[in-house]
């Protein structure tokens, strides 16, 4: 009975999402060579959709502005056109502005014929297809639409933590395809925490992965350019920005899990069938959340200055103040202000050799958040980026190392330039919060 009942739930239609460019531009052969025998013969009917090639890439310098996200500069032309009246306005509307295809796509697509997503490419496009899922006006049911992975990219960190949660040893490159392959084929599905992302003026996004500040954000993004060198990227880029170590200025807030918080066990998926009507996990998050509080303003959840900014669609926000008033009295302030870097983590591996949060399960409703300390030597820092390929950089007792369990976060940088990412796509600088959503979307993991 329970076999048959997993057996039904396991996601047998499968719109299979392609970039073609995305890592060193082999997806594509990749997916001929190993993904179609693979899912053919696990009996696994599949759409294949070739996501459109881009009119442009990457953050793009505005004279006297500085880099500008190409989001940020369509909505500033189109605001432009629309403002002298200029026909111009609907051919610039139809046109293909790098991160959208998929994102436009999830958001429009009918559902109803789908019983998974899966992409195949980097981890950009499942944030296109996680942040197109909480856009439409059926958000709730549509974030429980098992999602799957395959890496085809060069930043493939959810990848390498489904593989990760398999308990297999590390593997790279082909192998973990195949081994993601492999583990897609397996179709089961459990829940994964989203995290909502706050920043000052633009949208609210949802994140799956990571997001950054300093160090990491840093070599994310100029690593860009080393994109043909596949996952090596990374290492080259941390080499690189190791030689130009600097400190980032700001100020880090936190509400950390309490002590007794976070061990109660979210049922496993392929027990309730059918896996889109079971209940929102959030609500029993949420009461055990608040009642290990001891301050009366965190009680205080009814009284409408708790809930934020009103966000059309996606789950509201209920430990987040709005960005300008200050942080109630259990929120903890890191006394430091020089960083030179923070991490909050939410999936074990931040790419394919780098274990930066062995402890991350994809919904144990925690973020985890490291961050480096100004005043660590270029050697010490290196010493952590080594160790972290093992997942050890916690065992290595660096001083300038912390980290912490969270369930929100407020991050204040006030070094007038820098660059944050968000599951590694470079987001609007300035302030910005986060709160995690425990088990909020779905995710094959095998
Ligand atoms: P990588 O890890 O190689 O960067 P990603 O999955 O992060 O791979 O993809 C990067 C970006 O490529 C995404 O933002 C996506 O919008 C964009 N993209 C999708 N399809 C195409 C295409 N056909 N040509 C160029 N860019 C694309
Ligand atoms: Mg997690």
């Amino acid at each position: 009975d329970g076999v048959m009942m997993s057996a039904l739930s396991r996601p047998s239609r499968m719109m299979l999402l392609v970039n073609p460019q995305s890592g060193k531009g082999q997806a594509l052969t990749l997916y001929n060579n190993h993904i179609q025998h693979m899912l053919n013969e696990a009996g696994v009917t599949h759409t294949l959709v070739i996501t459109a090639a881009a009119a442009l890439r990457g953050p793009v310098a505005v004279p006297g502005q500085g880099p500008h996200s190409l989001c940020d500069l369509r909505e500033e032309v189109l605001l432009f056109l629309a403002e002298i009246n200029s026909p111009l306005v609907k051919h610039m509307e139809d046109m293909n502005w790098r991160q959208n295809h998929a994102r436009e796509l999830v958001k429009e697509a009918d559902l109803s014929q789908w019983d998974a997503l899966v992409i195949m490419s980097g981890d950009g496009l499942l944030y296109e297809v996680i942040n197109g899922l909480l856009d439409r006006p059926d958000w709730e049911e549509a974030v429980r639409t098992p999602l799957g992975i395959l890496p085809g990219g060069s930043g493939n960190a959810m990848a390498a933590s489904i593989h990760h949660y398999s308990g297999a040893p590390p593997v790279f490159s082909e192998e973990l395809l195949l081994s993601c392959g492999f583990l897609l084929c397996q179709r089961l599905v459990t829940r994964m925490d989203l995290v909502s992302v706050h920043l000052s003026s633009s949208p609210r996004l949802f994140s799956f992965l990571s997001l950054a500040w300093g160090f990491v954000a840093d070599v994310d993004i100029e690593s860009e350019k080393y994109r043909h060198a596949g996952a090596a990227r990374f290492t080259v880029g941390t080499l690189v920005r190791l030689a130009s170590l600097r400190v980032y200025r700001g100020t880090l807030s936190y509400l950390p899990v309490a002590e007794d918080d976070g061990e109660e066990d979210n049922p496993p998926l392929h027990h309730q069938a059918p896996p889109s009507r079971d209940p929102p996990c959030q609500n029993s998050f949420h009461n055990s959340c608040h009642s290990n509080n001891s301050l009366k303003v965190r009680k205080a959840e009814s009284t409408p200055s708790r809930s934020t900014t009103k966000a059309p669609s996606g789950p509201l926000d209920s430990l987040l103040l709005p960005l300008d008033q200050p942080l109630p009295g259990d929120w903890v302030v890191v006394p430091e202000e020089d960083f030179v870097l923070v991490l909050a983590m939410y999936q074990s591996n931040l790419a394919e050799d780098l274990l930066a949060s062995p402890d991350s399960t994809p919904d144990d409703g925690f973020i985890h958040l490291f961050y480096v300390t100004g005043g660590i030597s270029r050697a010490a820092l290196l010493k952590l980026f080594l160790a972290m390929e093992k997942g050890l950089h916690l065992a290595s007792s660096c001083q300038h190392l912390v980290h912490a369990k969270v369930r929100a976060l407020r991050l204040e940088p006030s070094s007038p330039k820098g660059v944050i990412t968000v599951d590694g796509e470079v987001v609007e600088y300035g302030p910005l919060q986060a709160e995690v959503h425990r088990g909020l979307a779905r995710l094959i993991t095998g």
